[in-house]
């Protein structure tokens, strides 16, 4: 793109107000500023994605598909202005028109198409795939409503709805042209072909159209621009008059058609967790019939060469099992529509997928009732149970030690589909997410398909990409970090690693704490706004922000929260440094325990807040609606990183990423990536507390902790679940009983109280050395330093080199 001026800018930002919206800059709003500079920016996005579809059909590259039931990827004018090179020029035609660019980024709706982790590991690989030249793109779904908006009244959730569509989105591109139909219920018939083969057809089947949303995926500064495309639900209007005749009271009844709509209605708004819901099922294959036919018919309008030879130009990565009737999908296609034989077909489908495992969380696995997959789906049904015949039989054949294990393998068995099963059976690949995650798969969660299949499993742990949390996100550390080692960085986020030469340097790491002091004030202003509450920018910034789940520990946060507030109480005038501590978390709206651990933080937060008792040392901050926008913020500001997940439990995080590269310390378990956070930077440079993987799981196998011994004998934490018991917290007694309940009488499922007193020691010792400003500067810069290791860039590498076989174009 040829150099563009402020000036150049501005003027196109005058005239696109005055053509588009009919309007001069004085009279512009925020939001017709956003739209206007967003239309200039696909000015410059179009040509490039032209072109990059253009050379991927000349070059015949290899493609990968990145099937996702998510994609968290939030806003993008800012990220787009980044990776076109225009994001500096933006922002200063904006100022000089008036305009914080800011206040214009803000009115863009955060586009919330995923519950947390894993929707966003989908957006931050599609940013890598093009900003590394990668023939890469991704499918999903274009929900009406995407994750709920949190508010939280009288400390409890609120969910209200998304209508993020409300205004015109101006990212997306409708292509009716491409759009496909796809068939649920009827009935199959088989019927035998001249030449003896089998042939199968569909009768009075329900016709639902999937139309596309292409979302451009812009490459930093490289001209590359791939594509997200978004399944929206239709009713298939019937072209010929006689249907139309015979339909005509079919489409009357707006309920089918308001059911048709509902497939691509709404996110299920659970996170590492199975909902077993049929309109889910719907969505799912909504999801992967419409990507496959279209998977397919570009293979063969792009390619010579024959479906059986798809896998040299096609490989399509499953995003957890959520699309993994992908793989029955490809099979029925290959079969019914291209006739190819069942073992050719197999074949092509097996060297065609590829699964990533998210979580052995149980309650996260998905396993369908056996009847609604064959109600929904018969032919996929007639599939899968054929997949899985197959699958039975050569285990009963080839592996006699396994025969006893069968109806832990099969992919039916007691009258469920059990989807990770299919996934593993159907695909060359298998991996996990972070080291340990896939160690605990090969040893324990998926022990006997790793002895079947021990060529599939790999491990690939997860990334951030570092343009948008690191470039966008915390312009002035990037600038910093540009001052000191130069630009290359940026490309090669690896050579962050040179930060190392200077992290004893005083004059440098005074450099580093000015801008961490700057965006702490700057977070101190947003808490100030939001909540009214006025906190200290010297204090400590202790964030924990993700999902709100057992497992994550948020309770342990907060019952360390109770116990200093129980110590100042007890002695006003101790010496501590002030801590502010921060929370954004979600809850599941049917997870009852995650919603009255959001409730118990807000209680507490409304009774430290105001106890002027405490002089101001603590403050407790829950932050309503934590997305991504609310991450960009809060993530550049923190000192403290809290990743304190029941150890086995987190595959692998990416929030402790995305703080680590901003100059946070951890303060962990030893569980997901936080432990190859620890392998980089060394036990100085990081707090880790604790039981270990291994423990956790021997107290599973052999009990041995028994919760009410803690009870009885740390005062502390009596004091504490005491508290709750009587409703010291609760407005009415009863309030807080079942958290108390929950740990005594299940015996603390999540080692709460067994890791309570390591975690408090450990709060002391990075509270110690924070006090040493020199030092603490240092493990920041250290851990800045070691963060290229986790740009998604290097995960890309990973995937396209090990398991696509895809190259750079
Ligand atoms: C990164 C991110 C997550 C994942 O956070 P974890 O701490 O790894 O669970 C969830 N939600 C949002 C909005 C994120 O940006």
């Amino acid at each position: 793109m040829p150099q563009l001026t402020a000036n150049h800018l501005k003027d196109r930002l005058v005239k696109r107000l005055i053509i588009d919206r009919g309007i001069e800059v004085s009279d512009a709003t925020n939001k017709d500023m956003y739209y206007a500079l967003s239309y200039i920016v696909n000015d410059e996005i179009m040509p490039n994605w032209f072109k990059t579809n253009k050379s991927y059909g000349e070059k015949q590259a290899k493609q990968v598909y990145y099937l996702s039931m998510e994609f968290l990827i939030g806003r993008l004018l800012e990220s787009n202005l980044l990776n076109c090179g225009m994001l500096d020029v933006a922002k200063e035609a904006l100022e000089e028109l008036g305009f914080h660019s800011e206040f214009v980024f803000a009115e863009e709706r955060d586009a919330g198409l995923g519950n947390g982790g894993l929707g966003r590991l989908a957006a931050c690989f599609l940013d890598s795939l093009a900003s590394l030249h990668y023939p890469g793109h991704g499918y999903g779904i274009r929900y009406r409503y995407g994750l709920f908006e949190q508010r939280i009244i009288h400390g409890n959730q609120v969910e209200l709805p998304d209508y993020w569509l409300k205004d015109s989105y101006p990212w997306e591109t409708r292509k009716e042209e491409e759009a496909v139909v796809i068939q649920f219920h009827g009935k199959v018939h088989m019927f035998k072909r001249n030449d003896g083969s089998l042939e199968f057809k569909y009768e009075n089947t329900d016709k639902v159209l999937a139309v596309p949303y292409d979302i451009p995926v812009v490459g930093y500064k490289n001209e590359v621009v791939n594509t997200l495309r978004l399944w929206s639900a239709e009713p298939v209007l019937e072209q010929n008059a006689e249907a139309m005749e015979e339909n005509r009271e079919f489409y009357r009844d707006l309920d089918h058609q308001h059911s048709i709509e509902q497939i691509s209605g709404f996110l299920y708004p659970d996170d590492s967790n199975y909902e077993g819901k049929e309109l889910r099922l719907k969505q799912q294959y909504f999801l992967v019939s419409s990507s496959i036919q279209n998977i397919l018919k570009k293979f063969k309008k792009g390619h010579r060469l024959p479906v059986s030879r798809l896998s040299e130009k096609v490989v399509i990565q499953i995003n957890d099992t959520h699309p993994s009737l992908a793989i029955p999908e490809m099979m029925r296609i290959l079969m019914d529509e291209e006739r190819l034989d069942w073992d050719t077909a197999w074949e092509v489908t097996t060297k065609v997928f590829a699964y990533t495992n998210h979580t052995t969380l149980s309650e996260a696995l998905e396993t369908w009732p056996q009847e609604m997959l064959q109600n929904l789906l018969p032919r996929i049904y007639m599939i899968i149970d054929e997949i899985n015949e197959r699958f039975c039989k050569s285990i009963w054949f080839n592996y006699e030690e396994l025969r006893d294990k069968i109806p832990e393998l099969a992919i039916i068995a007691h009258g469920r589909v059990h989807m990770a099963r299919l996934a593993i059976v159907g695909s060359f690949s298998v991996n996990g997410v972070a080291r340990i995650h896939t160690e605990i798969l090969k040893k324990k969660e998926m022990r006997d398909f790793y002895s079947l299949f021990p060529e599939k499993f790999n491990n690939k742990t997860n990334g951030i990409t570092h343009r948008r949390w690191l470039l966008q996100a915390n312009p002035k550390l990037a600038d910093v970090i540009t001052e000191v080692i130069g630009p290359q960085w940026i490309k090669r986020p690896k050579q962050l690693i040179s930060l190392l030469k200077y992290s004893n340097d005083k004059a440098l790491l005074e450099k580093f704490n000015r801008v961490k002091h700057e965006n702490k004030k700057a977070l101190a202003n947003y808490i100030h706004q939001h909540t009214g509450i006025l906190v200290d920018d010297q204090s400590i910034f202790d964030v924990q922000i993700k999902r709100l789940h057992e497992y994550k520990r948020q309770l342990l946060n907060i019952f360390h929260v109770i116990y200093l507030y129980n110590e100042l109480k007890e002695n006003p005038n101790q010496d501590m440094t002030p801590h502010t501590f921060i929370f954004g978390a979600k809850a599941a709206p049917s997870y009852y325990v995650a919603k009255e651990v959001i409730k118990l933080i807000n209680t507490v937060a409304s009774i430290v807040n105001y106890d002027k008792d405490i002089q101001g040392k603590l403050k407790v901050i829950f932050l309503e609606n934590y997305n991504v926008s609310l991450a960009e913020k809060i993530i550049p500001a923190a000192d403290i990183s809290e990743q304190i997940s029941t150890a086995s439990k987190e595959a692998s995080g990416t929030g402790n990423m995305k703080m680590m590269m901003n100059g946070a310390i951890t303060l962990g378990t030893m569980d997901g990536a936080n432990i190859e956070i620890h392998d980089l930077v060394g036990d100085s440079n990081i707090f880790i507390f604790g039981l270990t993987a291994d423990e956790v799981l021997h107290y599973y196998q052999n009990g041995g902790y028994n919760a009410r011994d803690i009870y009885n004998t740390d005062d502390r934490v009596k004091r504490i679940l005491d508290q709750l018991n009587q409703g010291e917290f609760g407005k009415h007694d009863i309030e807080f009983k079942d958290i108390f309940y929950n740990i005594l009488y299940h015996n603390d499922p999540y080692f709460v109280l067994k890791d309570f007193e390591p975690y408090l020691e450990t709060h002391e010792l990075a509270e110690r050395a924070y006090r040493d400003r020199l030092t603490w500067l240092n493990m920041s810069v250290t851990n800045i330093a070691y963060s290229g290791k986790f740009s998604s860039d290097q995960t890309i590498r990973e995937y396209a080199t090990d398991i696509w076989k895809i190259k750079q174009v």
